[in-house]
């Protein structure tokens, strides 16, 4: 089969390579739909380390069974499908305590186990979750970015009509503010230093766009708060300046959620954190919210499509994430079409 490997940074060929073989409690899907994530682009330049070569990326998928094991009882060849990209043990006292998506033993398909920029992937038996017949393949491959985004909602107290700041205007970012104005959000500002992005924030339900490299931010945030600063903080870039940011914005007492995840090592004031009485909380891929997500889509109540800006087929993977990566595109979500 055809597939993108990604063999060093900077270095993602396209490959023919074996068909992925089927273990007992295997479900073998050909892919008809595969989002590119800004993680993938990061892990492409190897500055995050967390993706190491050899190794097939792409994790946000959807498709049709195509084999299965000989212990698979739940589907069979032909089911529309999607799957949660997290392989989790189910036996650690993380995953027993109900917090699989930080499961001691988890691996990630696209990060450490063979993902979907490729024609099939193989994942276990209980990743694969049926694919509703109303949705489409695009729709099911935007299931795991809107799970993530949700996720970060949920992690995120905020009382019906309370304001919330989101940082980070990126796919993550946009689907976080389509999901906080489910949630019942009052005022919420969108931070980001892209105007185009912004904009679309705003055609999104942003009641305010701030860009940052020509706007105070800090200032911004205030009067738009009567001087409070945000109930809610939610981070989706993940770098210093804006780490920073998102307690400076912040109301005292408030909830901070990061869940950009760029840089491994960042500054803050830390005194904002133990004065001001906040809380500052990770969010890391999605517990429930992978099947709240499928829902969301499914009833309309979502709609994620808006965000995809460019549509392309498997074998422009490779030159798409370069050009991701150089900085010489930059739509919304990309998304892959196989036939
Ligand atoms: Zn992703
Ligand atoms: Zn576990």
């Amino acid at each position: 089969m055809k597939a993108f490997v990604y063999e060093n940074p900077m270095t993602m060929p396209l490959r023919e390579v074996p068909l992925p073989e089927v273990g007992e409690c295997d479900v073998r899907i050909a892919v008809k739909a595969v989002g590119i994530c800004g993680s993938d682009v990061h892990g492409f330049r190897g500055t995050t380390g967390r993706r190491k070569p050899p190794i097939i990326m792409g994790h946000e998928f959807s498709g049709v069974v195509d084999a299965v094991g000989e212990k698979v009882t739940r589907w069979k060849k032909g089911d529309r499908v999607l799957a949660n990209p997290l392989m989790t043990c189910g036996i650690c006292e993380n995953c027993r305590k109900g917090f699989p998506n930080v499961c001691s033993n988890r691996h990630g398909l696209g990060v450490d186990l063979d993902g979907a920029y490729a024609e099939y992937v193989k994942v276990r038996e209980d990743m694969v979750f049926a694919l509703p017949d109303s949705l489409t393949f695009e729709e099911g491959a935007m299931v795991e970015p809107l799970g993530v985004a949700m996720h970060a909602v949920n992690r995120t107290p905020l009382l019906l009509c309370e304001s919330l700041v989101i940082i980070g205007a990126g796919t993550i970012g946009l689907l976080t503010l389509l999901s906080v104005r489910l949630k019942g959000a009052g005022k919420i500002i969108m931070i980001d230093t892209d105007d185009d992005r912004l904009a679309f924030a705003k055609k999104l339900g942003a009641d305010e766009i701030v860009n940052s490299k020509t706007t105070d931010p800090l200032e911004f945030v205030k009067s738009a708060t009567n001087g409070r600063g945000a109930d809610g903080v939610i981070e989706a870039v993940g770098i210093s300046p804006t780490a920073a940011l998102s307690l400076q914005i912040a109301a005292n007492g408030a909830h901070v959620t990061w869940i950009g995840n760029s840089q491994p090592m960042v500054e803050i004031n830390m005194q904002q954190i133990v004065t001001r009485e906040l809380t500052v909380s990770g969010s890391y891929g999605f517990i429930s919210e992978f099947e709240t997500a499928i829902e969301a889509i499914r009833s309309g109540r979502i709609k994620p499509m808006v965000l995809v800006e460019q549509v392309a087929k498997l074998d422009d993977v490779g030159r798409l994430i370069e050009d991701l990566s150089a900085g010489k595109i930059n739509p919304v979500k990309v998304m892959i079409k196989l036939d």
